[in-house]
């Protein structure tokens, strides 16, 4: 014991406010249906990955990556109306909002998220030093204008969180709320970041109302609608003089070959791409439905995954008693704000089929 002492107490230590961190945690179990992490239920397109690895060849994998990802921004722009400038790619929509932070927050600097939202929001913030003010939603996880004046006047932040729809509650927030936020943000000089991780779900977008003059910038990924969670990419999308200042905080290079190749070949199956959304949207409809016949309250969704909480049991009963017959989903039971809700990824029709009979099994 004494000796154990006496060689940790030569360790180096991590920053205090890191030291006090917990890691991001979503259970990775060996499991027949996983419906925990909001993915593509199946790969993408035969066809891509026959592209891609005919795309493996011509990677000069000796070389630096286009530090530019000139390719891929043009591409993308291209789907948005945007020139190049207005696409900042990285490593996931998380490595997105990571540098996002890097540059518009820090030391002496605040952020403000409505909870609950997707955790990696308020983790983010903290890494970066910022200080992180957290605001509890309505109690029907809605946003109003009285609820961000508030937080606006008394805080001014320096970046303000939306998620549209929100992770993990499914709702939207209108182009209205987005323009006041924009609004109330606009006379202290502060940040709005909207992450549209699940934009393609629903028929909105806050890319509609990007311009030059204003502070507002729009996440998105290929992890969810593109099939590619594996492959680690997302972009931004934002005025240039926005964008040129992450330029100057990301690592040089941090975008992989492979990974630019990946995202400027998936631009090609964008159809593919929309005609799955449509049936992820058919069957978020299909699996509501069922719920509605359980004995649980269902929040309805504008994304690929569904919020409910069990009426006659705790969620982690629940949570348990699916995880027994092979599904499993994402426990928010003991989440600020979320008590006893569970949250349900649309699966293929087999797996939502499988996911409906355990919880008949757990629940009647
Ligand atoms: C999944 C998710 C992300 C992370 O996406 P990556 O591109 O895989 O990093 C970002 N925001 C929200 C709201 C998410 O649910």
């Amino acid at each position: 014991m004494g000796k154990l002492e006496k060689q940790t107490e030569h360790r180096a230590r991590a920053r205090s406010d890191v030291a006090s961190l917990v890691r991001y945690h979503s259970p990775q179990v060996d499991i027949d249906v996983r419906l925990n992490t909001n993915e593509a239920a199946e790969p993408p397109p035969a066809a891509f990955m026959s592209d891609l690895q005919r795309a493996l060849d011509r990677v000069d994998l000796n070389r630096y990556p286009d530090r530019e990802a000139r390719e891929l921004r043009v591409g993308l722009g291209e789907r948005y109306g945007l020139s190049p400038d207005w696409v900042f790619c990285a490593n996931g929509s998380n490595e997105v909002l990571q540098t996002l932070l890097l540059a518009y927050g820090g030391e002496g600097r605040c952020a403000a998220v409505f909870e609950p939202t997707y955790a990696m929001h308020s983790q983010i913030v903290r890494i970066t030093g910022t200080r992180l003010v957290g605001t509890a939603r309505r109690s029907d996880f809605s946003l109003d204008q009285a609820l961000l004046a508030g937080v606006v006047e008394a805080e001014k932040p320096d970046v303000l969180f939306l998620c549209s729809p929100n992770n993990p509650t499914g709702q939207v927030d209108s182009d209205d709320l987005i323009q006041v936020a924009l609004e109330l943000l606009a006379p202290h000089g502060g940040l709005l970041i909207v992450d549209e991780a699940y934009g393609q779900f629903t028929t909105t977008s806050a890319a509609n109302l990007l311009r030059e003059d204003r502070s507002l910038v729009v996440s998105r990924t290929f992890s969810k609608t593109w099939a590619m969670a594996g492959l680690r990419l997302g972009y931004l999308l934002g005025p240039p003089w926005c964008l040129s200042e992450l330029e100057k905080v990301v690592l040089p290079y941090h975008l992989d070959s492979i990974k630019q190749e990946a995202g400027l070949l998936a631009l090609a199956y964008g159809s593919h791409m929309e005609a799955r959304v449509e049936a992820v949207v058919a069957e978020r409809q299909r699996l509501t439905q069922a719920l509605r016949e359980l004995p649980v309250t269902v929040w309805p969704s504008q994304a690929n995954f569904v919020l409910f909480r069990p009426e006659s049991m705790s969620g982690t009963q629940v949570w348990r008693g699916l995880l027994g017959r092979s599904v499993l989903v994402r426990d928010f039971s003991t989440a600020e704000g979320l008590d006893d809700c569970l949250r349900v990824t649309i699966g293929t029709q087999s797996e939502d089929d499988r996911f409906l009979v355990a919880m008949r099994e757990v629940l009647l």
